[in-house]
C-alpha cells in the first residue's frame, strides 16, 4: 500500500490528504494554531497574520491557513520567532481603534482579548489610531462598534459566503477601511436580514447583540443545547441561560443541519419564552370568556367532545391540524391519534400554528 504523505507539526508526524492546509492538518490533530480571520466553510484570506508558523527551509513565516501541507514539511507553531510575530500583530491590532480590553464589557467571547492575554500583549506599545466612525446603534438586534473592528473580514465571509445574503463588503481603502453594508448604510437600510451570522463570526466586540439581556459576561450562566422549533429544518442551537432566562441564542458549530448558522427567527425569536402573556395553563371557553382549568379537566373535556362528535356525525366530521413547527415525532403521533383513535384521515398542518 502506498504510504500517505506526512507533515511534522511540533514534532508530531501527521498524515494529510492532498490540498489540506497546515491549519486543517493541525486542527485535525488537536494542535492549536490561533486564528482571527479564518472562517470554516469560506476561502482562507490570510488577512490577520496570526496563524503564521515557522516552516523549515522557508525564508519567512508562512500563513498556516493558506499554505497547503507538503510531504516531509517540518512546522513549528509556537517557536520564539512565531510568538514574536504574533505579539507584534496583536500590538498593531490593539492600537487600531479602541480596544481597552481591561474596560471592555466583553459581552461576546472576544478572541482578540483572549489572544492578547495568551501572548502577554498590553496594546500600549503604539499610540491608538483616531476613531473614524461612530457606533451604529439604530438597528434592531445588532450594534456595530467600529472602534473594535480589526477588519478581519469574517463578517463579510459569514454574510456573503455562508448565508449568501451579500449584505456586506469591505469599503474604502487604507486607514479609512470600514466594513460597509450596501452603500455604507445602517444594517436596517441594507440587504441585511438580521440572521446574526456576522455577530457569531466576529472575533471581537465590534458586532454585538443589542438586547439588554446579553449585557453579561460570556462566562456567566450556562449553555443548554436544543433544537429550534420554528420550522422543520431543526437547527441546532445553544440557549445561553441565566436565572432561568434566555440571554442569547447561538448556533451549534460543526453539527448539522445548520453547522452554526441560524435565521432571524431562531436567533432572536425567544422573548415569548418568558413573556408574561404566555399561556401556561389550559383555558376552557365558557360563554364569551375563558376560565383556567387543570390539564386533566381540559383533556377529559376534549376527549368527551371529540367522542360525541364522532359518534353523532361520523369520523369525517373531525379534522386534525398539526404544525410545521412541530418535530417529525410529534407530527407522527398526531396522525396516529387521528387515524387510530379518531378514525379520520382528515389530517393536515398549518404553517402558522
Ligand atoms: S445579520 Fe446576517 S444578513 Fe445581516 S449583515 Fe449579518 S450576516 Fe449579513
Ligand atoms: S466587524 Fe468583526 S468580523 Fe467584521 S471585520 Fe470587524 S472584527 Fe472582523
Ligand atoms: S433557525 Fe430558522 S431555519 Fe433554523 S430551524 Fe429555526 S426557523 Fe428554521
Amino acid at each position: 500500500m502506498q504510504k500517505k504523505p506526512t507533515i511534522t507539526i511540533d514534532g508530531k508526524a501527521c498524515e494529510f490528504s492532498d490540498g489540506e492546509t497546515i491549519l486543517a492538518v493541525a486542527r485535525r490533530n488537536r494542535i492549536d494554531i490561533p486564528t482571527l480571520c479564518h472562517l470554516k466553510a469560506a476561502t482562507p484570506t490570510g488577512a490577520c497574520r496570526i496563524c503564521m508558523v515557522e516552516v523549515e527551509k522557508a525564508r519567512s513565516l508562512q500563513a498556516a491557513c493558506a499554505l497547503p501541507a507538503g510531504d516531509g514539511m517540518v512546522v513549528r507553531t509556537e517557536s520564539e520567532k512565531v510568538a514574536r510575530s504574533r505579539r507584534m500583530v496583536l500590538e498593531l491590532l490593539l492600537s487600531s481603534g479602541r480596544h481597552d480590553c481591561g474596560m471592555c464589557a466583553g459581552v461576546s467571547e472576544c478572541r482578540l482579548q483572549e489572544l492578547a492575554v495568551r501572548y502577554g500583549v498590553s496594546g500600549r506599545k503604539f499610540p491608538p489610531t483616531p476613531l473614524r466612525y461612530p457606533a451604529e446603534t439604530e438597528n434592531p438586534f445588532i450594534m456595530r462598534n467600529f472602534s473594535k473592528c480589526i477588519l478581519c473580514g469574517r463578517c463579510v465571509q459569514a454574510c456573503n459566503d455562508v448565508q449568501v445574503n451579500n449584505a456586506l463588503s469591505v469599503g474604502y481603502r487604507g486607514r479609512k477601511g470600514k466594513i460597509v453594508a450596501g452603500e455604507d448604510v445602517p444594517y436596517r437600510d441594507s440587504e441585511c436580514v438580521f440572521c446574526g451570522e456576522c455577530v457569531q463570526a466576529c472575533p471581537t466586540d465590534a458586532l454585538v447583540l443589542t438586547s439588554a439581556n446579553v449585557k453579561v459576561h460570556a462566562w456567566e450562566g450556562q449553555r443548554v443545547r436544543t433544537t429550534c422549533g420554528y420550522c422543520g429544518v431543526g437547527c441546532q442551537m445553544w440557549l445561553h441561560v441565566k436565572d432561568n432566562a434566555i440571554l442569547k441564542v447561538t448556533g451549534v458549530e460543526d453539527v448539522g443541519p445548520n453547522y452554526g448558522s441560524l435565521c432571524v427567527k431562531g436567533r432572536f425569536g425567544y422573548d415569548f419564552v418568558g413573556h408574561p402573556d404566555r399561556l401556561t395553563k389550559p383555558l376552557i371557553r365558557e360563554g364569551e370568556g375563558f376560565r383556567e382549568a387543570s390539564w386533566d379537566e381540559a383533556l377529559g373535556l376534549a376527549a368527551k367532545r371529540l367522542g360525541e362528535a364522532r359518534d353523532k356525525s361520523g369520523p369525517d366530521a373531525i379534522g386534525v391540524l398539526s404544525s410545521a413547527r412541530a418535530s417529525n415525532e410529534t407530527n407522527y403521533v398526531v396522525q396516529k391519534f387521528a387515524r387510530g383513535v379518531l378514525k379520520t384521515n382528515n389530517v393536515d398542518h398549518c404553517a402558522r400554528l
